[in-house]
């Protein structure tokens, strides 16, 4: 089996989200193809990767994809990719997931197959972002008031979920953006007292048994995590996640030795290299990888065994397209220290939801595997004829 050549597609913008997903489909000569998808369209950083994915285009065609290792480690040891870095690692990221897509629908099963086989035979989900409201479409113009947020929590309680997560740290009780500044810096008392409302009003919402996962969105850094933890700690919540950029491993030390919250992060780090220094100072309970930036299907096995050797655990990232759902789980299913599934809102939304052939929603809080061969999903046709289209040939 040989490539022949490789489609960039970029798809129509997501204006409640305010992405711009990028994918690739490499195509073989066999009529076999598989899709990936560059996993930083928040902000549309994934334009970024067109270009890239056009020069990896060309070392690829000609080659035989069932090699997808090897294309990896030559990948990823390019000039620049060595070094890490989100852009190159999501273009690099969505040709890994394509090449593995190829392989599982060349063997005829899904990736979990190839990858040692399923741990689990459902995937336990959590209901992400309630701030932004449960399946609220105007995710961008949420709006910040307590009833609001009780609603979402309400609603994903009701729907059968047992762990919720929230973002604390963006918003005030009127809508508008906590400073940027004071999140680095001090928390003002007024800060605190909302945050201290929202805390209250979820616990009393959600009630004792719900898991609460705090979402910081490095927003935060040492010093304001150390006060928000020092609070939230009262509320019984089973993770802090990016307390703080996770470059900054010395924060994740001070914040770990203050505040008796497990921590978790990872949806911006990039290859093994990158989850090393928290991993090995015992810092993360959780990690958090990406398979849309981390070095893909690959990369991401690699992580999740690194993290397992340190006790670590693994919930994946999962914020862009269907396809990265299905991935998800593709991976969720075959690793021993799979945790819980990161269900984001956005991955509810009907524009997002209705772009793809199959649409895989959690019931009473479970996913059930996909069964397809390869990852399980693909864009529709309507996508397709939507989408900015280049097509790289010998
Ligand atoms: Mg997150």
């Amino acid at each position: 089996m040989k490539i022949i050549s490789v489609d960039i597609l970029k798809l129509s913008r997501n204006n409640s989200g305010g992405q711009t997903p990028v994918l690739v489909r490499i195509n073989t000569d066999e009529g076999i193809y598989g899709y990936g998808e560059a996993g930083v369209s928040i902000g549309d950083y994934s334009l970024g990767c067109i270009e890239l994915l056009r020069g990896f285009a060309r070392q690829l065609i000609g080659r035989d994809p069932l090699e997808n290792d090897v294309i990896y480690a030559q990948l990823i040891s390019g000039f620049w990719a060595q070094g890490n870095g989100g852009v190159i690692l999501a273009a690099i990221s969505a040709v890994d997931t394509a090449l593995w897509d190829i392989k599982g629908k060349y063997f005829g099963v899904p990736l979990y197959v190839l990858l040692g086989g399923k741990h689990r035979d459902r995937i336990r989900a959590y209901a992400s972002q309630l701030q932004n409201g449960w399946k609220y479409e105007d995710f961008i113009g949420a709006p910040g008031d307590l009833e609001f947020l009780k609603d979402a929590c309400r609603s994903a309680v009701e729907e059968g979920y047992d762990c919720i997560k929230v973002d604390f740290v963006a918003k005030h009780l009127d809508g508008t953006r906590i400073d940027r500044n004071e999140g680095k810096t001090h928390l003002s008392v007024r800060t605190m007292r909302e945050i201290e409302q929202k805390l209250e009003a979820v616990r009393e919402v959600i009630g004792p048994d719900v898991e609460l996962i705090l979402e910081n969105h490095c927003i935060t850094g040492a010093n304001t995590a150390i006060q928000f933890g020092k609070l939230a700690q009262n509320y019984d919540p089973i993770l802090l996640e990016e307390p703080a950029n996770p470059s900054d491993v010395l924060d994740y030390e001070r914040i770990r030795d203050a505040v008796d919250i497990p921590l978790a992060t990872g949806e911006r780090i990039y290859t093994r290299r990158g989850f090393l220094p928290l991993l090995e100072r015992g810092l993360l309970e959780t990690i958090q990888p990406d398979l849309g930036n981390c070095g893909g299907i690959t990369e991401g096995r690699k992580i999740a065994d690194l993290a397992e050797t340190f006790g670590a655990t693994v919930q994946t990232h999962t914020c862009n397209t269907p396809l990265s759902v299905a991935l998800a789980l593709q991976l969720e299913a075959a690793i021993p220290n799979f945790i819980i599934h990161e269900h984001h809102t956005t991955n509810t939304f009907r524009h997002n939801t209705e772009s793809f052939i199959y649409d895989y929603q959690p019931v009473n809080g479970y996913f059930e595997l996909p069964t397809l061969p390869g990852i399980g999903n693909e864009p529709t046709e309507k996508t397709l004829r939507e989408a900015e289209i280049i097509t790289v040939r010998p």
